[in-house]
């Protein structure tokens, strides 16, 4: 059969996995699994069977398999927080090696780029997204990783990852290229089918998107650094745990229509925005959920967030619930000054995660948040 498409690979996420043929995926609560003999236990293969729930659950196994297969890699990992993936992905540092990031990151890459800088000596370098050749320039004999997030958090720039991977690998194959796809989910974007060798996802977003859960996915290609994560994950333990992993897999039955319904809702409100006299600049990348915006006057950004009845002040984003944020107090808050300053992440800048209510219903929100 042809590579199926990304529907039906969501759609039936789970099933034909019971050994009792239910046919959505039965959620197992057991910390550990039963060996038939002692030969079977001496010949246990971790990648198949079960053991220990660290290791493996059936439900956490499903959602992996799901995820690698959306992603178009080879091994998938469930991990307990987006930020877990991220640890994950660093894993194969070493000291003396150099990371190179883009320089408009989840505010949280940039606190553990930082302690692995303090703690483990790792050169840490930034790039700021525009001539790919500035970034090939940074590249030294101790590159490792180079660190993409595209569109871009909170201010919605896309990079062109087949791009920057070709011209990376060209210099050095042995570089990874990581890219977290968080905001556009393997719905718009495949970094692997890009030349990525390695994606990461706060599945607390619009994997979840009913924001009722924490998790992180990491996919990878190459078969030798997937048995390095592998030994890493079952060792390190922020493994997801089968409750989640089975709310997860849930959740990404209906990935795909809730991804286009976020690009239509998006549209709507990007349009009214951009008439709208309070905001002067509006930030959108084309597809997707998430819009952010300037607006003139910092009286109207306290009018927003003090008055919104629709939509929630909250943090997070990617749910069926619209949310709004200010970076620069919340997400960006650790990032330093200057480089809030030179990113354009001011006091006026807001970030909205359009969810799925009636985008006629939220245009009025702020409309009324407004007066
Ligand atoms: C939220 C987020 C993270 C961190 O994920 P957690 O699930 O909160 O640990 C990483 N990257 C991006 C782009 C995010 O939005």
């Amino acid at each position: 059969m042809s590579k199926k498409s990304l529907e039906t690979i969501t759609s039936q996420a789970g099933n034909h996995l019971d050994d009792n043929k239910a046919v959505a995926l039965p959620l197992y609560f057991s910390s550990n699994y039963r060996h038939d003999s002692l030969e079977e236990a001496k010949q246990f293969n971790y990648h198949e069977g079960y053991t220990y729930s660290r290791v493996a659950t059936p439900n956490r196994r499903a959602l992996e398999k799901t995820m690698a297969e959306l992603e178009n890699g080879t091994e998938g990992f469930a991990l307990s927080s987006g930020m877990a993936a991220i640890q994950l992905a660093l894993s194969v540092l070493k000291t003396g090696d150099q990371l190179i990031s883009l320089d408009d990151l989840y505010g949280g890459d940039f606190r553990y780029f930082r302690y692995l800088e303090s703690h483990y000596n790792i050169q840490f370098d930034q790039w700021n997204g525009e001539k790919i050749a500035d970034l090939i320039a940074k590249i030294t004999p101790k590159t490792k990783i180079v660190w993409l997030e595209t569109p871009s958090n909170p201010t919605m720039k896309e990079l062109d990852i087949k791009e920057i991977a070709t011209k990376v690998h060209e210099k050095n194959p042995q570089i990874l290229v990581i890219v977290d796809n968080t905001f556009y989910s393997p719905i718009y974007q495949q970094p692997l089918t890009l030349g990525a060798d390695v994606v990461v996802h706060s599945a607390t977003k619009y994997l979840s998107g009913h924001n009722d859960l924490l998790g992180g996915i990491l996919v990878c290609k190459d078969q030798a650094l997937a048995e390095q994560y592998f030994d890493y994950y079952i060792t390190t333990g922020d493994t997801l745990d089968s409750f989640d992993s089975w709310l997860l897999l849930r959740s990404l039955k209906t990935l795909s229509i809730r991804m286009k319904q976020h690009t239509k809702n998006a549209k709507k409100i990007v349009k009214y925005l951009q008439g709208e006299k309070s905001v002067s600049k509006v930030l959108y990348p084309g597809k997707g959920g998430m819009v952010s915006f300037y607006l003139k006057d910092k009286q109207d950004v306290e009018k927003i967030l003090n008055n919104v009845k629709v939509i929630t002040f909250a943090e997070s984003l990617g749910g069926i619930e619209s949310l709004i944020t200010i970076p620069y107090y919340q997400t960006h808050a650790d990032v330093e000054e200057e480089q809030r300053k030179r990113l354009g992440i001011t006091p006026t800048l807001l970030r909205l995660s359009v969810g799925l209510e009636d985008a006629n219903d939220l245009i009025e929100d702020i409309k009324q948040a407004l007066k």
